[in-house]
């Protein structure tokens, strides 16, 4: 918890040295994803720390349907001339790579936040590194259990550990993982700089929730896909997006890339918005609320969200907890029929 100590009898200062917490979670994220992990004070932090590395008026690729604070940072430092964006369909290997030409960055999301899209990273990063360009991943979804881009070719990886890492809705901590050590050393440089460092206790915390999560992450993925199914078969759902069902267009290539499909899905009701209203506000055990990644089962009619314009009406977000999956479909399935009067 300390901010200046003695390290081996020599005078440490945390946001120049970091601390043993701090290195403690680094290595072992760093050691799951196979590169070098620096952590930041947030998701934010390790997403524009990384932004900040490319010089002025680089030409960024990025995805349409991503984390809502990307694509908000990526437009306001556009509109400041600081950089380019091209945003295109990431789930669309082809289109993707047309972009590519001219770009100082890659950027990709997968599964992306709604709509659990998938993007193929062995060949998106093939193309992007025949022209130069680093390839950066933002792995929240999956986690280096399900899904390690650095071993596909990608070079640096992102986490908001606020989600699934910490698992417990309780601490902000982000991790940026560079395949190339130099690349780590300049973000490491960038938070020194910049000041976005973690809390002691954060780090502390991510470490003890590290510790739990392929259990957790086996339940929550457990669940989310029997409620997938379920809602397939749904009077009140138009749609169902998760990566694990056998029909979803992101099926096959998760199964190549991924050890695991997650603990995200998202559905989409047929009242649309009011209905998606209607539904958030008559769950009783899952929560209404933003976020992901903790133990309890969250739910939000994303599509109503600011900024999220470009979601088909009526799509909500469910981030599968712990629960006991059977209550969970009691509590979602009681809340369609409330929903649908
Ligand atoms: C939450 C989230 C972020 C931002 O992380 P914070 O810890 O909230 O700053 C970035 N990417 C994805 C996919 C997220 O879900």
């Amino acid at each position: 918890m300390a901010s200046n100590f003695h390290a081996g009898g020599e005078r440490a200062y945390a946001r120049t040295e970091g601390t043993p917490t701090w290195q403690a979670l680094e290595e072992a994220i760093g050691e799951l994803e196979g590169g070098e992990a620096v952590l930041f004070s947030s998701g934010m932090g390790a997403v524009s720390s990384v932004l900040h590395t490319l010089p002025v008026g680089a030409r960024v690729v990025h995805p349409t349907v991503s984390y809502l604070g990307v694509r908000r940072l990526m437009g306001g430092h556009a509109e400041a001339g600081r950089i380019e964006t091209a945003p295109v369909d990431a789930t669309d290997t082809d289109a993707v790579i047309a972009e590519l030409d001219g770009a100082a960055m890659l950027w990709l999301e997968t599964p992306t936040n709604p709509l659990v899209g998938i993007a193929d990273l062995r060949r998106l990063a093939e193309a992007a590194s025949e022209r130069g360009i680093p390839t950066v991943v933002d792995n929240t979804f999956a986690t280096p259990l399900l899904q390690r881009p650095l071993e596909l070719g990608c070079d640096i990886v992102v986490h908001s550990a606020t989600k699934l890492i910490g698992g417990h809705s309780d601490l902000l901590l982000g991790i940026a993982v560079a395949r190339d050590g130099d690349k780590g050393e300049e973000l490491r440089g960038v938070r020194h700089d910049a000041g976005a460092t973690p809390g002691g206790l954060e780090a502390w915390l991510a470490l003890r929730g590290l510790r739990t999560l392929p259990v957790r992450i086996e339940r929550m993925q457990a669940t989310a896909l029997l409620i997938a199914e379920r809602l397939r078969d749904h009077a009140q759902v138009i749609a169902v997006h998760y990566p694990g069902l056998s029909d979803d267009p992101g099926y096959e290539l998760a199964s190549r890339q991924m050890d695991g499909f997650g603990t995200m899905l998202a559905l989409q009701v047929k009242g649309g918005s009011d209905q998606a209203d209607a539904l958030c506000n008559s769950v009783l055990l899952i929560t209404h609320a933003t976020s992901l990644g903790g133990v309890e089962t969250l739910i939000e009619n994303r599509a109503a969200a600011p900024g999220e314009e470009h979601l088909p009406e009526g799509l909500l977000r469910m981030s599968v907890g712990c629960e006991h999956p059977e209550d969970v479909w009691e509590d979602l399935d009681a809340a369609l029929a409330a929903s649908a009067r």
